[in-house]
């Protein structure tokens, strides 16, 4: 088991740019040895914070170059997205197909309706398709020659869905991912990775043709000398799927239950998931998206999986989490969640976890702890790391629901936050995780004790007798954590 712990964050608004990150990743944050670096092709700002880059080959000019991400990859693990759903609709191939339609040499790159339904869409077959929201991913568009067409946009509309078969984009794709490789990425991230293969009549979400398509796209990730992390949310029986499919995926159904299990004081729902989950897993509590309620939920139809599979939380239980989070923050999530806030995804929560825990510092710190001793490789989001609050302002000024967990730190900010003891304690965590010898070991978790509900104990067994016990006491949100048999101080 790696004992690595990795840092996911914009270059920009933590750190000005790539070369300051990794000033940063060499000075105050060396605790890691890992960061994923989020979308930093060009431009970074456009429709979805860098998911829709005008040219996914190219470094952001105002970041830096691809020398500044080899910089940064020389000394420490580098996760990058490969954004294989779509493409931006200011691609100079998205132009070329306005300009020439179907003459333009990558009018097959996109997925227009025709292509998904040659023989004609049914109300049935439309209303089969599953999204994160309500309404059709589909935007009429007039090409250049006054020709109408309509294309398959997933997320935002300028976010032009990619027809994966299309051998435009077979080639597309694998020059991203030799150019990330040449530069030093080592894992790749397969961004909204579900949604990639559409068929006609189906959910067109991690159907079986998906399937074969993650399984060829990996083979071609590893062959460019690639690790993949498989990132979809959806319901928990995935994880498992993706977990023993790919080399990576994420434990989205952590943040959830982490929140449910502090809300409520009971260990059950947890504790259950801490003995089915897989463990090479990418861990987190907080992302640059929100907090997933699919993630937890019964099957809701999608993957046309024939077993409806119950989630891991009743639906009851779902929507009190929900509330609790919104009451935890005074109300600031429900402005920033749901159809309140321009979302690609409505079942995601959006706040700092911190403020999810009611900006409980001692609460984040026992939820980190959590984190830190589970099996996998811990990623800790720069705002979560920072203790970071939701940015109401940047909230208000964007609109975008997101932004309020997405806060752009200034250098006086960030070195304020840094020395503030709660960040100093996460750090010294983060650091014991790197390198105590236990996590190489043996990872137990004890059985549930119905005298304890709201307990779950956990820890490590490494060789030389080093030890890691981790009691989560979560009536009281705290947590203690014994190190070789003595306490240490959290
Ligand atoms: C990313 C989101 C993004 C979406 C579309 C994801 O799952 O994490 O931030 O909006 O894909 O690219």
């Amino acid at each position: 088991m790696s004992n690595s712990v990795h840092l996911l964050t914009y270059a920009d608004r933590l750190a000005g740019d790539l070369p300051g990150l990794r000033r940063l990743l060499e000075g105050p944050l060396s605790a890691f040895d890992g960061v994923h670096i989020l979308p930093f092709f060009a431009p970074i700002d456009g429709a979805d914070a860098g998911f829709d880059p005008d040219d996914h080959r190219v470094v952001d000019a105002r970041l830096g170059t691809w020398d500044d991400v080899a910089a940064l990859a020389a000394d420490r693990s580098l996760t990058a997205d490969l954004i294989v759903n779509h493409i931006s609709t200011r691609s100079p191939e998205f132009l070329s197909f306005m300009r020439d339609g179907d003459a333009s040499p990558h009018a097959g790159m996109f997925l227009t309706l025709d292509r998904v339904f040659p023989g004609g869409a049914t109300e049935a077959m439309l209303g089969r398709i599953y999204r994160p929201r309500p309404g059709l991913p589909l935007t009429p568009i007039t090409l250049t020659d006054g020709t109408r067409r309509i294309l398959w946009t997933t997320f935002t509309p300028e976010q032009a869905d990619l027809d994966v078969t299309d051998p435009g984009t077979v080639e597309y794709l694998d020059e991203l991912l030799a150019i990330l490789a040449a530069h030093g990425v080592d894992t790749v991230r397969l961004d909204a990775a579900g949604y990639a293969v559409k068929t006609a009549g189906t959910s067109s979400f991690m159907t079986e043709r998906t399937r074969t398509f993650l399984a060829e796209l990996t083979e071609r990730a590893r062959s460019a000398g690639l690790r993949v992390l498989v990132e979809v949310h959806a319901h928990w029986r995935l994880t498992l799927e993706l977990a023993s499919a790919s080399d990576l995926t994420y434990d989205f159904a952590l943040p959830p239950l982490v929140l449910d299990a502090l809300h409520t004081g009971d260990a059950a729902p947890l504790h259950r998931w801490l003995e089915l989950r897989p463990h090479n897993v990418v861990t987190v509590l907080d992302t640059h998206d929100g907090i997933g309620v699919i993630d937890v939920g019964a099957n809701a139809g999608h993957g046309d999986a024939s077993d409806p599979g119950p989630g891991l939380l009743p639906p009851e239980r779902i929507d009190a989490l929900v509330e609790a989070i919104h009451a935890a923050t005074g109300g600031v999530s429900r402005r920033a969640t749901g159809a309140a806030a321009s979302n690609v995804d409505l079942y995601q929560v959006n706040t700092t976890f911190l403020d999810a825990l009611g900006g409980d510092h001692e609460a984040m710190l026992a939820a980190r702890a959590l984190q830190l001793v589970l099996p996998g490789t811990p990623q800790l989001y720069y705002v979560g790391l920072l203790m970071g609050h939701n940015d109401e302002r940047l909230l208000a000024a964007t609109g975008v629901g997101r932004d309020v967990n997405r806060h752009h730190y200034s250098p006086e900010g960030l070195r304020e936050a840094l020395t503030s003891s709660a960040v100093q304690r996460l750090l010294a965590l983060v650091e014991l995780r790197r390198t105590h010898p236990a996590f190489s070991g043996e990872w137990w978790l004890a059985a549930a004790d119905p005298e304890e509900p709201g307990t779950i104990v956990t820890g490590w067994r490494g060789g030389d007798g080093r030890t890691i016990t981790l009691r989560l006491d979560l009536r009281a949100r705290r947590a203690s954590l014994t190190v070789d048999g003595r306490p240490y101080p959290l």
